[in-house]
């Protein structure tokens, strides 16, 4: 029997043609994998911008007009909750500088079928946030932390404080949110403080994950020579702490990360994301909106079909199902990224998210 392979020649963007049937629900690709956590980037701004993120000569920023209304976000998510989505991250550029964010996700979460609503979030408005976005329903926060040098923080960040980033973390914790901290692993950069991130998420209790860096903007912020492999982030911590067992299977956890823990301190854990190095894409649950309502079904690629314009145009719930089905069917095999920097799409990941 031939393989099922994605059509990647098909033109994406166009959307469904008139005879295309939507398969029946849940999502699954043409990998049999099942897409059941969606990934919504509620602006494509930032109140920092990260060396690794953000191209030297910025990025053309979305206008306000193009931005999905609220009532536009919580329409697709709720066809995405009735194609089996349970799972939803609002990410960014910075999702808290989104004027009335603690509001869209009070309204994303009582979204019927979302069982779950989360983000991912550079921690620099969380003090101020936490208590009302646990009371709006906000279930988790991924917060990235790449150094604890605040020198060093100040300049990837362009002028993040890493004090009030630490103070955001705490508060996020007392107030109850599940918190993930996040490191883009970068050589000659946080290499020498992995054991030190990871004790600092430990005494507090949390999960440390630390994240190959990936070549987006067409291979701009990426050098080969920053690559920190998954293998040498291990031995670091091995080195440090000692031997590693994983504790994925545990944690019953789909998804990119793997993770590891302590074999001597089984509650001090690890995950890697490891994009570079030891792909995972045969996990993938995932696809992403960006501000603008462009659905993409892979973060490798620049294919998108845009869900807003289907919304704009009057579309029904059908249309959006369709225009869904559409491009889950077309969602490739998995990412080309090149640990040399090429294969890498052209948008940016501050528009993605992540
Ligand atoms: N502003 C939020 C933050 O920083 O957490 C959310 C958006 S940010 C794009 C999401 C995640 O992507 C962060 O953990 C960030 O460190 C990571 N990231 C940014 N650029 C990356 C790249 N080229 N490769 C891998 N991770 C990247
Ligand atoms: Fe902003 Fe997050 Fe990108 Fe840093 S990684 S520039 S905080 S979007």
């Amino acid at each position: 029997m031939l393989p099922v392979v994605a059509d990647v020649t098909r033109d994406v963007a166009a959307g469904p043609p008139a005879e295309f049937v939507a398969s029946a629900q849940p999502l699954r690709d043409p990998f049999a994998r099942s897409i059941n956590y969606l990934r919504v980037s509620v602006t494509d701004r930032c109140n920092f911008a990260c060396t690794y993120c953000v191209p030297d000569d910025g990025v053309n920023h979305k206008t306000r007009a193009d931005l999905c209304t609220f009532e536009e976000l919580e329409r697709i998510v709720g066809v995405f909750a009735a194609l089996g989505v349970r799972r939803l991250r609002l990410t960014g550029g910075e999702p808290t500088v989104r004027a009335g964010f603690v509001d869209l996700v009070a309204r994303l979460r009582r979204v019927p079928g979302i069982d779950e609503l989360v983000m991912t979030t550079n921690g620099h408005r969380l003090a101020e946030l936490a208590g009302p976005l646990v009371a709006a329903g906000l279930a988790g926060a991924n917060v990235s932390l790449d150094t604890l040098d605040a020198t060093r923080f100040a300049e990837l960040t362009s002028g993040g404080d890493l004090v009030r980033v630490i103070a955001g973390i705490d508060a996020a914790r007392a107030a109850g949110i599940e918190v993930k901290l996040n490191a883009v692993a970068l050589a000659g950069i946080n290499d020498g403080e992995i054991a030190a991130l990871c004790a600092f998420a430990w005494q507090r209790g949390l999960v440390m994950r630390f994240i190959e860096h990936m070549p987006l903007s067409s291979g701009a912020l990426y050098a080969p020579a920053r690559e920190l492999a998954a293998a040498t982030i291990r031995a670091a911590v091995v080195d440090a702490f000692g031997a590693l067992e994983p504790s994925a299977a545990e944690r019953g956890i789909a998804g990119p990360a793997r993770y590891w823990r302590l074999a001597a301190q089984p509650a001090h854990e690890l995950g890697i994301i490891s994009a570079m190095t030891e792909h995972f894409c045969a996990a993938c649950n995932r696809v992403r909106i960006t501000a603008d309502g462009q659905l993409h079904a892979c973060l490798g690629h620049d294919d998108a079909v845009n869900l807003r314009d289907v919304v704009r145009r009057g579309g029904s719930d059908d249309d959006l199902r369709r225009a869904i089905a559409w491009s889950v069917e077309g969602k490739r095999e998995g990412h080309e990224f090149q640990r040399t920097g090429g294969g890498a799409p052209t948008k940016h990941m501050i528009a993605m998210g992540g």
